[in-house]
């Protein structure tokens, strides 16, 4: 259900210039030019402040095109989003003329993240520049509009087609839209396939392998052993999650009959609530104990005290406030978009921006009135704090300690929004005692444990892909095969030769990587207990919330303002005192849960 992305940039990076690779400087044998440490600085200083500038008209265009989706904002967009990639581009190639300069440490990582910063990295050749950016342009747009025709006159929204399944118990009518949405990415292969064709050729003008590389090495480690920390954390979790798996496949094979979900199968990816099955909080009602718990209804509550979607996001930023972040600036309210307009299409899928760099905070959502969407604005204003922290940062640094680290604020702050924070805002009269917590444990279950070997496989996949590891023919296949193996999902219906399901899946046309959602679900659960510390809180951990705790908010900001001026690592040690990711600490959340879901599962045969 985090499925959110922060533009700082246009979501497009990397390398341009012809003849300039970064062995060629030093293939002038006869007139070497020498750098100095000054020369490295001074090219820094412009690189900050020509890509500043050129930032802030790209962002307007790409808030114009995700806020209205026309032929006209798509070109500005596009046009803009070249210009500044092809900049970034050839700054990051010209950069390693200061390979052999003995810089200080701080001058080196700005080098180095000036060189790996762009997703996707256009070539020298300005034609293949340009049509790598209206390739991308193309498949957003294709992505923010597409939607699924029963009849000519009857079409339906992912929105719509998200909420219906999120409701619906009707196999039939669910499998339909699974399908249907599935029928917008089908044209969108073709245009992938010379994207990620492209983007390969620029991404070895800068002197990486392919694009695959360039992604895995942004995380302050060798990019090949940075898959294999990834191992050692879903290692962690994969028994909580196949017993979860276990109990929720028995529940559901017992509602819909065996023949709909086999016991010793995995799960028809179309009954989990969810249009990728990528969280189950949805299905609660179905897999929940059979005792009576107490969960509170946020929906209901929101409802009751006629919240609308400004009330909504007045009290997430309510609860900044609380730990003493100082309020939104009016603009936030003016510029943001809370609705989906009637009169045009718009990109729905949540974001949080900072369009200037400075102080142009803005969400854009199709707020919907649930609980559900009441965490999803926690977790936008918390990529909104997170920029304004380090907007002082120089550029280089403005930005998430990892990918992870940005994901990871906003739902930090929403696994406060608890029993105990519902009721001191007045959304609830009573706490539910702890009998309750299975029912409210099993529910943040559905929702984050669920979601971990979704967020781990997304980029599995496309390493594959984007490092050329197999062919366009193998992209669907397996795709569905990383879905089994570490889900446990299968697709309802065979798929014909043509599907492109990947690409149903905003991500992967909106070129964003994913890999930030597996580690924000680890990170998340470790800043919690790190920041309930801080706050003195004495409860479990599920039942903490650092609500109005200023010396918790303290703490945060601390980490926060670092921005990615230091390893992650180090960030990390500010506010947890540990380097290390750890997924322990979730084990330790869900510890009432697991033993819960072992004696549910004591008589079944769990595994797929
Ligand atoms: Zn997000």
């Amino acid at each position: 259900m985090n499925t959110t992305k922060r533009l700082l940039l246009a979501s497009i990076v990397i390398a341009l210039c012809a003849g300039c690779s970064p062995n060629n400087a030093s293939s002038t044998a006869t007139i070497k030019a020498v750098y100095t440490v000054d020369d490295a600085k001074a090219f820094l200083q412009k690189v900050d402040t020509d890509i500043t500038r050129l930032n802030k008209p790209a962002a307007h265009a790409a808030w114009a095109y995700a806020t209205n989706i026309n032929y006209d904002n798509a070109q500005v967009d596009a046009y803009l989003g070249e210009q500044l990639s092809v900049m970034w581009a050839n700054y990051a190639v010209e950069a390693a003329k200061f390979n052999d300069v003995n810089v200080d440490a701080d001058t080196r990582r700005k080098l180095n993240l000036l060189k790996s910063g762009l997703e996707i990295a256009p070539p020298s050749d300005p034609a293949k520049a340009e049509r790598l950016a209206t390739i991308g342009s193309n498949l957003a747009g294709m992505y923010g509009a597409g939607k699924y025709c029963r009849t000519e006159s009857e079409c339906f929204s992912l929105v719509e087609m998200s909420a219906e399944m999120a409701v619906s118990r009707d196999p039939a009518l669910m499998l339909e839209f699974w399908e249907g949405w599935r029928k917008v990415s089908v044209p969108m292969k073709e245009i992938f396939i010379e994207q990620v064709s492209i983007a390969n050729e620029g991404a070895k003008e800068l002197g990486y392998a392919n694009t695959s590389e360039l992604w895995r090495t942004k995380y302050d480690m060798p990019a090949q052993e940075f898959p294999k920390e990834l191992d050692r954390l879903w290692g962690q979790i994969q028994p909580f999650y196949e017993s979860l798996h276990c109990h929720v496949r028995a529940e559901l094979s017992d509602y819909y009959g065996e023949d709909i979900v086999p016991l010793d199968k995995p799960i028809p990816a179309h009954l989990l609530g969810n249009m990728w099955a990528q969280s189950w909080g949805n299905i609660y009602d179905i897999v929940k104990p059979q005792q009576e718990m107490n969960v509170p209804d946020v929906t209901k509550a929101l409802a009751e005290q006629d919240y609308d979607e400004i009330k909504m996001v007045k009290q997430a930023e309510n609860f900044f406030s609380s730990l003493g972040f100082d309020p939104l600036p009016d603009t936030f309210y003016e510029r943001s978009m809370f609705q989906k307009p009637q009169d045009r299409e718009v990109q729905c899928h949540a974001s949080a921006w900072n369009v200037d760099e400075k102080d142009d905070l803005r969400i854009k959502m199709c707020i919907q009135k649930t609980g559900e969407e009441f965490n999803v604005i926690h977790h936008e204003l918390g990529h909104n704090y997170y920029q304004r922290a380090y907007k002082d940062q120089p550029m280089l640094y403005r930005g998430s300690a990892n990918s992870g680290f940005h994901e990871a604020i906003g739902d930090t702050i929403a696994l406060s929004i608890t029993p105990t924070y519902l009721q001191q805002i007045g959304l609830i009269d009573q706490i539910p005692d702890e009998s309750n917590d299975i029912g409210m444990l099993l529910k943040v279950a559905l929702d984050k444990i669920a979601f971990i070997p979704f967020g781990l496989l997304v980029d599995q996949w496309r390493w594959q892909v984007l490092a050329g590891d197999i062919t366009p023919e193998q992209y669907n296949t397996l795709w569905w095969q990383l879905r089994e193996k570490y889900q446990g999902v299968a697709a309802p219906v065979a798929r014909s030769i043509d599907a492109f399901d990947p690409g149903a899946k905003y991500h992967v046309p909106a070129n964003v990587s994913y890999t930030r959602y597996f580690l924000a679900h680890i990170l998340q659960f470790q800043f919690h207990k790190a920041l309930c510390d801080i706050a003195g809180s004495e409860e479990a951990l599920h039942r903490c919330s650092i609500y109005g705790s200023k010396k918790a908010g303290e703490a945060l900001n601390n980490m926060l303002e670092m921005g990615k001026s230091r390893p992650w690592q180090e960030a990390m040690t500010t506010l947890t005192g540990s380097p290390n990711m750890d997924a322990s600490t979730i084990q330790a959340y869900f510890a009432p849960l697991k033993e819960w879901l072992d004696k549910q599962n004591e008589e079944r045969n769990c595994g797929w």
